[in-house]
């Protein structure tokens, strides 16, 4: 399996609570490398088009609203798979639906206050890491 990077939100409900390097843990602990991290307050204008897929859903201003309410800390995981091994390790979005022993399971608060964003695929994972980190591109 050859290396593979995802991009990392670390949102504010968990940076707000102390858990940065809980969850972090998560990820070394695993086999992922954090090649690149900043801890950052989203301007609305990047959580929005960050989010920018979700536009036309109901949730798109309360995820706005959400995602700029604190520090994020926003990192580049590299690994064997990393975008579908980080994706393992968030758990599903809903954290009552999330396995036992996820990131989401053990620290998310609600489907919109889910502790983390981890990439969906390795096409999406390239143009969120240029969006956060032009320079690694
Ligand atoms: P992320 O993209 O943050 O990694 P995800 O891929 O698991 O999460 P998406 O469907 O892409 O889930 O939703 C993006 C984010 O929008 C979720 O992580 C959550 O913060 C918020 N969200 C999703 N569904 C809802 C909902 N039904 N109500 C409120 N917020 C939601
Ligand atoms: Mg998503």
């Amino acid at each position: 399996m050859t290396k593979q990077r995802t991009l990392s939100i670390i949102k504010p409900d968990a940076t707000s609570r102390n858990l940065v390097g809980k969850i972090l843990s998560h990820f070394e602990e695993a086999g992922l490398t954090i090649v690149a991290a900043r801890m950052m307050t989203l301007t609305p204008e990047q959580a929005g088009q960050f989010y920018i897929i979700h536009k036309d859903r109901p949730f798109y201003g309360e995820l706005i609203d959400y995602m700029v309410s604190g520090r994020a800390l926003v990192s580049v995981l590299e690994g064997d798979d990393a975008v579908n091994l980080n994706r393992k390790l968030m758990g599903a979005t809903d954290p009552k639906k999330a396995d036992a022993g996820t990131i989401r399971n053990l620290y998310a608060e609600s489907i919109a206050a889910n502790a983390v964003h981890g990439s969906d695929s390795a096409e999406n994972a390239a143009t969120e890491i240029k969006f956060f980190f032009p320079e690694l591109a």
